[in-house]
């Protein structure tokens, strides 16, 4: 039987870490100086102080996951993120703090949307009645949100979008449609699994005041922000007249639920104000 001779074998030496090593030593820049310049104190204060704690973590070593499949990337993601979140309790990290761990873990995480553009949209968009009551269920995390923007269609485009959000004065509520198959959401982060909610941009059409109301004719006023409940919140299935998924592997981004979302008729109300239904 043929022995394993590769154990025995050493690399050529000196090798390119101890190279390196010899150069730096020979530069007379001042490393510490150059970093507190480019990086400022705090933020590697900052740095020091979180690397550590992360460093750890069993569950964010990288060792081995690129053996794993798309579907245990999206696992591993949500674990790590979870992590993230009760160290981020445990530690009291502010909000700059949670951040920077992110960014040190280095892997992006299935609720990426949640601290971003769902928080962001709601901050920069939305009424102070409509933050007063989205903003403390987004902190509390009562509520995940995604993104849902982009159409299978429609870019760059915005104006093109086709998603509809017809509404309808009579029972107070807002009926969200897909007319074709271009109208397909198309790319959303963290939709394809985890959000309950979406800020959904969609057409915004409302009945004419002095037209026919049989068929009834509709202003249609361009793209809006809409908050879109998109599962229950116990069984986390989509709701009636959602079809919700992700839209399967692609290069990079392994643990993110990227989303395809099509909606039949349906209905999100009765609106007893103007932030709530
Ligand atoms: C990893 C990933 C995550 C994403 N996450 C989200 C998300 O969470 N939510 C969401 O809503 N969307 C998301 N998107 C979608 C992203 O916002 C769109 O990909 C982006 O808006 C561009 O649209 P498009 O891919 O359809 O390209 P297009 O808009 O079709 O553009 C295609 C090409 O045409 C060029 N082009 C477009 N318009 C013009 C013009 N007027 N003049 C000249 N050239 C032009 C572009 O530069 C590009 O090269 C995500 C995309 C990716 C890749």
């Amino acid at each position: 039987m043929q022995t394993d001779f590769t154990s025995e074998l050493k690399p050529a030496s000196p090798g390119g870490s101890v190279l390196i090593e010899q150069e730096r030593a020979r530069s007379s820049i001042p490393v510490d100086a150059l970093s507190e310049f480019i990086l400022g104190k705090q933020w590697l204060q900052m740095q020091r102080s979180l690397l550590p704690l992360l460093m750890g973590q069993k569950l964010l070593s990288k060792r081995t996951q690129m053996n794993l499949s798309r579907p245990d990337r999206y696992l591993l993601g949500l674990a790590r993120a979870k992590l993230l979140r009760r160290m981020a309790d445990q530690y009291h990290w502010s909000d700059e703090e949670y951040e920077m761990a992110k960014y040190l873990v280095d892997d992006v995480s299935p609720y990426t949307l949640h601290t971003t553009m769902f928080r962001q949209t709601l901050r920069e968009q939305a009424s102070d009645e409509q933050q007063q009551y989205w903003l403390p269920k987004h902190g509390r995390w009562e509520v995940i949100g995604a993104y849902a923007q982009t159409e299978m269609g429609h870019g760059s485009n915005v104006r093109g979008i086709e998603t509809e959000a017809r509404w309808d004065p009579a029972t107070k509520s807002f009926i969200l449609h897909s007319p074709t198959l271009t109208a397909s959401k198309w790319w959303n982060g963290s939709l394809g699994r985890t959000a309950t909610h979406a800020i959904v941009v969609a057409q915004l059409l409302i009945p004419k005041k002095t037209a026919a109301k049989d068929p009834v004719e509709y202003d249609r006023l361009g793209p809006h922000h809409f908050v879109v409940q998109v599962r229950d919140k116990v069984t986390h299935q989509p709701l009636d007249g959602i079809v919700v998924g992700d839209i399967g592997p692609k290069y990079g981004y392994a643990p993110m639920d990227n989303a395809f979302m099509l909606f039949k008729h349906h209905r999100q109300g009765p609106y007893t104000s103007a932030a709530s239904p």
